[in-house]
């Protein structure tokens, strides 16, 4: 079927919520994508952060393909071996206490939320459920993540929303204190604001907030759905802020291209959710464990997240270097970056580096986002700097 076929189908069968850039991809390698047209494009988006190793990544496939041959589901009133090896490869890698594994970065945090809700109702009795957020962030879909996202934008059509939540200014300790109150029982936080416009926090607020939670019993809850496994340049972001979250939430690039999310907490508080308090059908189950266990197997490497580090400062400086009077800024971390233009002008651009070739997308009002597969080679990246040489303006 060529693109237009599919389209014409599409509009008819598929509920139209999302604005799909108009080309339908095919299948990978590497970090380079075909579609349906034969059309080759180099890949900065990776799926939003989710193809995190690549396509046709030997590893992932032969880890799914027998792992499909054995047993792809076994629901969670059974033990299974890949959930249990990535649990334990993710607390011995973080030095945290335990995890529970859901479907989506959305799931995930509600995860999060029940789990600093029960803590607190365990400790302090009723009525200490609030989560302060911040202003800007993006925390998920479901009704009570939409409302845990700090982006008025979000509140709409869907009332009532879920209670309990206050929204902070990133970077600014007095609105996030004014915020907590004797009601108050989490701070829940990305730490560089992915939908956001790619916006890392400054260390010295996070180490304050982190200071804040300590001093009342507030658990430190950190949305790493995006910046985790690897995309910052650390196994999870939290360790280059040199902070110890009470709660991780992570998703997107763990499964290497499945669905998967997981709730990771802190031994002081890994044994709230009890028996019959949390559950999920699919959640943990061992075809999309198997491929995070061979995600984990290739990410979570000292020298891996070293060349994550290298390559991001290479790509960073390469575009920099590119002069154009488009180009404000690039700003993130390690695999996670955002090239600042003109407000409003950042879908003008990925739709050019998409016509040109290359996939990027879009963040907040000004990013053009990359947040290409990690084990992006450097010819691919060569190549696709050279159609930003000439998407972008020149000096
Ligand atoms: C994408 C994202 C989510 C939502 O994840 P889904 O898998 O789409 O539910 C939540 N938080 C952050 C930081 C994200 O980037």
């Amino acid at each position: 079927m060529t693109y237009q076929e599919l389209k014409a189908e599409e509009n008819q069968y598929v509920m139209n919520t999302y604005g799909r850039f108009p080309i339908a991809l095919d299948h990978g390698e590497g970090a380079t994508l075909w579609d349906v047209e034969g059309r080759r494009y180099i890949d900065l988006a990776s799926g939003i952060g989710v193809c995190s190793v690549g396509y046709n990544n030997p590893a992932v496939v032969s880890a799914i393909t027998e792992q499909a041959k054995k047993l792809m589901h076994a629901s969670n009133l059974f033990t299974t071996a890949p959930m249990v090896q990535v649990a334990k490869t993710l607390v011995t890698k973080t030095g945290m206490g335990k995890v529970f594994f859901a479907n989506s970065g959305a799931e995930a945090n509600e995860g999060a939320i029940k789990l600093a809700r029960k803590y607190s109702f365990d400790r302090y009795g009723a009525g200490r459920n609030k989560i302060v957020t911040l202003l800007n962030s993006f925390h998920g879909r479901t009704v009570t993540t939409l409302t845990a996202t700090g982006q008025e934008k979000f509140h709409n059509y869907f009332f009532p929303f879920t209670e309990g939540f206050g929204y902070a200014r990133a970077g600014d300790m007095m609105s996030v204190e004014a915020e907590v109150d004797d009601s108050t029982c989490a701070i829940l936080i990305e730490l560089v604001q992915g939908e956001g416009g790619v916006l890392p926090l400054d260390p010295a607020f996070v180490k304050a907030v982190e200071e804040l939670c300590r001093k009342r019993d507030l658990l430190l809850m950190i949305d790493e759905v995006q910046t985790g496994v690897g995309r910052t340049g650390s196994l999870f972001c939290f360790q280059q802020y040199g902070v110890h979250p009470d709660v991780v939430t992570m998703a997107k690039g763990l499964g290497g291209g499945v669905p998967i999310g997981a709730v990771m907490a802190a031994k002081t508080c890994c044994d709230v959710l009890g028996p019959g308090t949390h559950a999920t059908t699919f959640g943990g189950t061992p075809l999309v464990c198997a491929s995070a266990g061979a995600v984990l197997s290739i990410v979570a490497d000292d020298d891996f997240l070293q060349g994550v580090r290298d390559k991001g400062e290479y790509l960073k400086q390469q575009i920099l270097a590119i002069g154009s009077p488009d180009i404000h800024g690039v700003r993130g971390l390690g695999l996670m970056l955002g090239i600042i233009v003109d407000d409003g002008r950042h879908s003008e651009f990925a739709n050019k580096l998409i016509e040109n070739g290359v996939l990027a997308i879009t963040a907040g009002k000004n990013a053009v986002r990359l947040l290409p597969p990690l084990t992006i080679s450097y010819p691919e990246m060569d190549e696709a700097l050279a159609v930003m040489k000439q998407v972008f303006k020149p000096q």
